[in-house]
C-alpha cells in the first residue's frame, strides 16, 4: 500500500492528540505532520490559578516541538487556506498534500463583540492572564467584576473558578473585607449544564463566599475608563477591575469563503457525532473549532478533555481506515475542573452524549478533585492528554 499523509492543523489538546493516536496506530511509511503557528502553547485551565500567583507559565507550557520523537512531523507555520478539491492545505511553510486532514484550529476571540472589552482585563489567554495578575497583585480594594459575553465559552466553570480562587487569594492577605466581587452570566444559573442540583450548589457556595452572581446577564459594555460595566439586562455595575470573557468565534482559517459548506448555524464547524467527520470526505474537525451536538441540541463544552478525546477518536479512525481495521464512536464522557479554592475541586462529569439528554452531575468539591487537577496538568505536560 502507497503510504498515505495525514496532516492535522492546530497542536492544543485536539490536534496533539489526533496526530499521538494516528501515528502509534500507523506504520512508518505512513506520513503524519502537524502544523500549528506556535511552537510552545499552553494550558490555559491553569489561568484561573495563574492570576491569583498560584502559577508559573512555565509550569503550564509545552514544546510541540518534541512530538518528533514519535515520529511527528511538526512545521511551524501559518496556514493560510485549504483547497478541498486538491487536497491540500496552504502554510506559510509551504504545500501540504494530504489524504486526511483534521482540523483542530480551536475558537478565537471577537474582542471587539463587547465595546472596552479589549481594554479591560480577562485571563482567557496567557498574555491577558498575565496582566490580570499583575493587577490582582496590587488591589488592596474596590469592585471587581467578570462577565460572560456569550455562550458558548471555554470551560463553562472558568469565571465561578477565577471568582472564587479571587476570594481566598483576598482572604489569604487579609483583604477581602475590603473587595466586592461579582460574576455575571448569560445564562439562568452557573454551569447549566452540569444539572439544576449542581447550579444550586455553585450558587450556594458563591454565597457563602459573599460573590454576587448576575445570571441572564450577558457583559454588553465596559466603559473606555474601565470603571463600570454593562449588563444584557439592564443592569450596570461601577468597578475597579472589569474582567470580560471574551465573545467566542470559530478560528479564522475557516471562517473563510471555501469553507461555507462546513460551517453549521451557530457559526461552529459541522462535524458527525459519532465519527466527527465533516460534510468533506476525510476531513476531520475536533475541539473548540466544532460543535458536538448533545441530545438537549446544546454542544459539548468547549473544553480540553473532550478536544483531547475527539483527538484520539479520530487518530484512531484514520489509523482504521488506513489499517482496514474496525472505526470507534466519539464516547461523549468527560469532565471540567471547577476549583472552589487552591486546595479543593469539585469536577463536572458525566455522559455528556447520552441518549435523552446529558448524564452529568457536580462531584462533591475535595482535596482528592484538586490532587487530580495537577495530575491532569503533569498529564498534559507529557502529552498524556
Ligand atoms: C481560562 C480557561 C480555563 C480552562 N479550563 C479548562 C479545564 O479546566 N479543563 C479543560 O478540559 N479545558 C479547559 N479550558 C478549555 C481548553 O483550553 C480548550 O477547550 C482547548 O484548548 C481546546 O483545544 P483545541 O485543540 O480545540 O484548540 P486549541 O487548544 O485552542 O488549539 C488550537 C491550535 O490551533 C492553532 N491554529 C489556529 N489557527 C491556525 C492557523 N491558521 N495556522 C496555524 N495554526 C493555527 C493555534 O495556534 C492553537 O495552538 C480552559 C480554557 C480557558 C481559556
Amino acid at each position: 500500500m502507497a503510504g498515505k499523509k495525514v496532516v492535522v492543523i492546530g497542536g492544543g489538546f485536539g490536534g496533539a492528540a489526533a496526530a499521538i493516536k494516528a501515528r502509534a496506530s500507523l506504520d512508518a511509511e505512513h506520513i503524519v505532520t502537524l502544523v500549528d503557528r506556535n511552537r510552545k502553547t499552553f494550558l490555559c485551565g491553569m489561568n484561573p490559578l495563574l492570576i491569583v500567583g498560584q502559577r508559573e507559565v512555565e509550569r503550564s507550557s509545552r514544546s510541540l516541538g518534541v512530538l518528533a520523537n514519535r515520529g511527528i512531523n511538526f512545521l511551524q507555520a501559518e496556514v493560510s487556506s485549504i483547497d478541498y478539491a486538491g487536497k491540500t492545505v496552504d502554510t506559510s511553510g509551504g504545500t501540504l498534500e494530504y489524504d486526511y486532514l483534521v482540523i483542530a484550529a480551536g475558537a478565537e476571540y471577537d474582542w471587539d463583540h463587547v465595546p472596552g472589552s479589549a481594554e479591560a482585563y480577562s485571563f482567557y489567554n496567557i498574555d491577558t492572564a498575565r496582566r490580570l495578575r499583575r493587577r490582582l497583585s496590587r488591589i488592596k480594594k474596590g469592585r471587581i467584576a467578570i462577565g460572560v459575553a456569550s455562550v458558548p465559552y471555554k470551560c463553562p466553570p472558568a469565571p465561578y473558578e477565577a471568582a472564587m480562587y479571587m476570594d481566598w487569594w483576598f482572604r489569604e492577605r487579609g483583604i477581602r473585607a475590603d473587595i466586592e466581587i461579582e460574576v455575571a452570566t448569560p445564562e439562568p444559573g452557573p454551569v447549566p449544564v452540569a444539572g439544576p442540583d449542581a447550579m444550586s450548589l455553585i450558587r450556594r457556595a458563591l454565597d457563602r463566599k459573599g460573590i454576587e452572581l448576575k445570571t441572564e446577564a450577558p457583559v454588553t459594555e465596559v466603559a473606555a475608563d474601565g470603571r463600570a460595566v454593562q449588563y444584557g439586562n439592564g443592569d450596570s455595575s461601577d468597578v475597579d477591575v472589569a474582567v470580560t470573557i471574551p465573545h467566542h468565534v470559530v478560528a479564522g482559517l475557516v471562517r473563510g469563503v471555501s469553507n461555507t459548506g462546513l460551517i453549521g448555524e451557530g457559526g461552529w464547524v459541522k462535524v458527525d457525532p459519532k465519527t466527527l467527520e465533516t460534510n468533506e470526505a476525510g476531513v476531520y474537525a475536533i475541539g473548540d473549532v466544532n460543535a458536538v451536538p448533545m441530545a438537549n441540541g446544546r454542544g459539548v463544552p468547549k473544553a480540553g478533555v473532550f478536544a483531547s478525546a475527539e483527538g484520539e477518536t479520530v487518530g484512531q479512525n484514520i489509523a482504521a481506515a488506513i489499517n482496514g481495521t474496525e472505526a470507534m464512536d466519539f464516547p461523549g464522557e468527560g469532565y471540567c475542573f471547577l476549583g472552589f479554592n487552591p486546595n479543593v475541586t469539585a469536577l463536572v462529569t458525566g455522559r455528556f452524549m447520552a441518549e435523552g439528554k446529558p448524564d452529568v452531575r457536580l462531584t462533591s468539591p475535595s482535596a482528592r478533585g484538586a490532587r487530580k487537577k495537577e495530575r491532569f496538568e503533569r498529564d498534559w505536560k507529557r502529552f498524556r492528554v
